[in-house]
């Protein structure tokens, strides 16, 4: 398989999501970090994104609801190389509607090679990372 690099830039498009019983965890969780967050570009799907705007003072872009199509809008925006990383706290625990959407999110971001957190312990690690303010190339496959 060949593969090509895509250069990610210092300041990054984060796309954060939460489902329902996740969401205290994702807004705990950036309200702690908050001031870093706020030197990248954040995206977000329609609630998710409404709670961070009204609680972190934050510029969001917010996209549908996660039920209406928000997850497939972040998984496009991924292909699109418009969203390089996903902090998605999924529900492990109730069923969801757009099952098969989050599956194919969750595709997408594998596939494009972004930097995915499923929970907070992985967010932690992944925001703390020094890839997070060195030069780094994601390899994609090429064909
Ligand atoms: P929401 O969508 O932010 O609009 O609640 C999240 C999701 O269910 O994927």
């Amino acid at each position: 398989m060949n593969y090509k690099r895509i250069p990610m830039d210092h300041d990054k498009k984060i796309a954060l999501v939460a489902h329902d019983n996740k969401k205290r965890d994702l807004l705990e969780w950036a309200k702690f970090n908050r001031d870093l967050l706020a030197h990248h570009q954040i995206y977000a799907t329609g609630t998710t994104g409404k709670i961070l705007e009204k609680e972190l003072n934050l510029k969001v872009t917010k996209l549908k609801s996660g039920p209406l199509g928000g997850d497939q809008q972040i998984g496009a925006k991924i292909v699109e190389n418009k969203i390089d990383f996903l902090i998605f706290f999924w529900d492990p625990l109730e069923p969801q509607p757009h099952d098969p959407d989050v599956k194919a999110l969750l595709r997408m971001a594998v596939v494009w090679n972004i930097p995915i957190a499923n929970n907070r312990a992985s967010a932690d690690f992944m925001i703390s990372s020094p890839s997070m303010v060195n030069p780094y190339e994601r390899l994609v496959p090429d064909y």
